[in-house]
């Protein structure tokens, strides 16, 4: 069945697709790899995979979630989407349809001329299914919600080998399951999304010498509970700690306007260098650029605070001490911690949209979610550097604890393994989403032959 879309070890193709990940650490050796270019195709797979009791794996068009196996098979198949690449703008130009082969960058390109975007990643390499299966954080999240919350539609193929449409109409509990549910329900074979003009954004990054760790962190508990009211705006704050140490800071306005009042708490920092902000531009060319290259070993966690300067100063001091014990002795290490900033209007907007299973407590809102990411180039270090990075995400945890500081939920697409994600969504977004998965997957084909992945089935 399908020799063409078959590729074995040997075959020339073979090593691009099992080693088409983000991290190095999720390269693995499947028996096959299966790159379906239909719906019917994947169909058909999953159909002779559940009769032959066979474990696979499904990958996005990124690979970029750094969890080793969680979308690689050793020894099973590994399904890759690296055919399935649709870009269908619909005739009034209202909705697009993503093959769930692409990553962003290709999504915005292939919108730029019509002046319009979806969504999405703010990372140009990042896949389509997995930020959207997981919710999605993007430079649109005040305005929109979570990239989740704009799909209109899932075409997915279920267990029994049935292509489904999930819609606010049609199949209405899986429609909600997908908007962060995980992988477990089938795989997704078309995305379709809210598209919103944006024509023109002024996006790019500033860095500051970390002598500034007064100004930058003041500057950012106050954007977070002021600047951040203007929805057009967005911004990623991070600490970077490695062979150079600096903060980090990517502003981003949807329009022309790069100085608006929202940044104007940093505009008394003095910069180390720019790089981009600063003159109007579109998303596709910031995506397009090569942010975060792939093919060094990686992992990330995540834990979240409410959004006041003394979580900021817990959680940078934190991973900086914790960073710091190895800069100089670990080859090619790297931390950055990324403090996102998650606004009400965020929360509000996808309430609006229908909710989501992540169920985040708006009332509590802002917040700081940290996404903190290690790298680094040998095996030899990771289980070392996995035990760091749990003990900074406890030192944490604890110290906001204490404070009365801390928020539990954990987002999915920037959390470690054994991190608790689903027992974060609350009790009764759980049992929704087992409900949901029991209908349309009773004998549990993705869970346990398809155990890559964030699952709930157990928990
Ligand atoms: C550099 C970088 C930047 C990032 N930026 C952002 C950001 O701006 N906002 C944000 O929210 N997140 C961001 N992330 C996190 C990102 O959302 C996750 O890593 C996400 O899982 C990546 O999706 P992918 O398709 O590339 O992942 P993959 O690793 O390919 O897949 C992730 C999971 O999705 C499953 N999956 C893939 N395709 C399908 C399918 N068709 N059907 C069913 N299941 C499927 C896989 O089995 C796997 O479990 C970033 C990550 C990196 C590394």
């Amino acid at each position: 069945m399908y020799p063409s879309e078959v590729i074995f070890p040997g075959n020339s193709n073979y090593t691009s697709e099992s080693q088409h990940y983000w991290s190095a650490t999720c390269y693995a050796s499947p028996d096959c790899v299966f790159t379906p270019s239909t719906a019917e195709q994947v169909s058909a797979a999953v159909k002779v995979l559940v009769k032959l009791n066979a474990t696979f794996a499904v990958r996005g068009g990124g690979g970029h979630m750094p969890i080793p196996l969680y979308a690689n098979t050793n020894g099973g198949v590994l399904i890759a989407p690296t055919a399935l690449n649709t870009l269908q703008l619909s005739g009034d130009q209202k909705s697009l349809a993503i093959g769930p082969g692409n990553h962003w960058g290709a999504v915005y390109k292939y919108l730029e001329p019509y002046g319009l975007i979806v969504v999405g990643g703010r990372v140009g390499t990042v896949g389509v299914p997995g930020l959207l299966l997981g919710g999605g954080v993007s430079f649109y999240a005040s305005q929109y919600g979570w990239a989740s919350s704009n799909v209109i539609s899932y075409e997915i193929v279920l267990a029994n080998g049935t292509i489904a449409t999930a819609s606010a109409t049609e199949n209405p509990d899986l429609f909600w399951a997908l908007r962060g549910g995980g992988n477990s329900f089938g795989i997704v074979t078309l995305f379709t999304v809210k598209t919103y003009p944006s024509p023109q954004v002024c996006v790019g990054d500033i860095t500051f010498d970390r002598s500034h760790k007064t100004e930058f962190l003041d500057a950012t508990a106050n954007y977070a509970n002021h600047g951040a009211l203007d929805a057009k705006s967005a911004t990623v704050p991070a600490v970077v700690v490695g062979s150079t140490s600096y903060y980090l800071l990517i502003l981003f306005y949807d329009g022309s306007d790069c100085q608006p009042a929202a940044f104007s708490n940093y505009s008394t920092i003095s910069t180390l260098s720019n790089n981009g902000y600063g003159n109007a531009t579109t998303l596709g060319n910031y995506a397009s650029e090569s942010l975060f290259p792939p093919g060094r070993r990686e992992l990330f966690r995540t834990v979240g605070g409410l959004a006041t300067r003394e979580t900021l100063q817990i959680m940078n001091d934190v991973v900086v001490s914790t960073a710091e014990q190895f800069v100089g002795t670990i080859d090619g290490f790297t931390v950055t911690a990324a403090f996102q900033t998650i606004t009400k209007d965020m929360l509000q907007a996808s309430a609006s949209a229908g909710g989501t299973p992540q169920n985040v407590d708006i009332n509590n809102a802002p917040y700081f979610w940290v996404a903190l990411t290690y790298e680094w180039l040998n095996a030899s270090d990771d289980e070392m550097l996995h035990t760091s990075a749990d003990g900074a995400i406890s030192n944490i945890t604890e110290q906001l604890t204490a404070a009365g500081l801390h928020s539990s939920f954990l987002y999915m697409n920037d959390a470690g393994a054994d991190q608790n994600v689903f027992q974060n969504y609350g009790s009764d977004s759980l049992s929704k989403l087992k409900s949901v998965r029991d209908s349309v997957d009773p004998n549990r084909v993705f869970t346990d032959l398809m155990p890559g992945g964030w699952k709930f089935a157990d928990l």
